[in-house]
């Protein structure tokens, strides 16, 4: 068998401490997972079941990279998140058996065309053009879990230029990672090499060229994104 051109590089990030890369298979995302954040997006905070969009897995972008301010928008927003690295696949994982399937954690900013989410949100539209466009997924190096251990509590904290804009504690998750990845696996089968952004705290807001956005996790260290000119 021949492929008719050559297949796309393999996306992948950086593991911590070491020039090891983890491939990635998709990136699901959570919406709303924070109350606070539900508040500020004008909804209610809820025990509903979350609710996931995602992104392509080419969307990847180390730490340290300058990303282009994207086009089609004018309200492009930072989302700090803490991510999950599934490392053992599985379906109908049991919420006391979800941690076993995680391989490791980084820091992560769902980068947001925010003005097409929410034209979207309104019309009952898809939120791909506003979540899922090209280098939109900052992730960090990621932490293997023999070495941190599963992070449920500790400041996750997000600065523009040096002023700190979200700064909330992992504790406040609505849905918390034993259970993201027991809700998942009932309607998707999980493989390794996922990764789960598990939302984002209040205080979203814009990022413009020039800017130095920074998000650290307590015990996961830092990453760093410059925006670039318009693309
Ligand atoms: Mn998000």
């Amino acid at each position: 068998m021949t492929f008719v051109f050559d297949p796309p590089r393999h996306p992948s990030v950086a593991v911590a401490g070491c020039g090891d890369r983890v491939p990635v298979r998709r990136i699901f995302c959570v919406g709303r997972n924070y109350a606070a954040h539900a508040r500020e997006m004008g909804m209610d905070p809820d025990r509903d079941p979350p609710f996931f969009f995602t992104k392509p897995s080419d969307a990847v972008v180390d730490s340290g990279q300058t990303v282009a301010y994207p086009a089609d928008t004018e309200n492009f927003h930072y989302e700090a998140e803490l991510v999950a690295v599934i490392g053992t696949g599985g379906r109908d994982i049991p919420q006391d058996k979800a941690l076993a399937h995680v391989w490791g954690y980084a820091v992560g900013n769902d980068l947001t065309r925010r003005d097409l989410q929410l034209k979207a949100r309104e019309q009952g539209r898809p939120w791909d053009w506003g979540k899922a466009f090209d280098r939109s997924a900052v992730i960090g190096p990621v932490c293997p879990v023999d070495r941190i251990g599963h992070p449920a509590k500790g400041y996750i904290r997000l600065s523009v230029n040096g002023s700190v804009k979200q700064d909330a504690d992992l504790a406040d998750l609505i849905w918390s990672v034993p259970e993201i990845i027991s809700i998942l696996s009932h309607s998707i089968e999980l493989r390794p090499g996922d990764l789960i952004m598990t939302g984002t705290p209040e205080g979203v807001g814009p990022l413009v060229e020039g800017d130095v956005c920074r998000i650290e996790i307590e015990g996961l260290g830092a990453i760093e994104t410059r925006i670039g000119p318009r693309h």
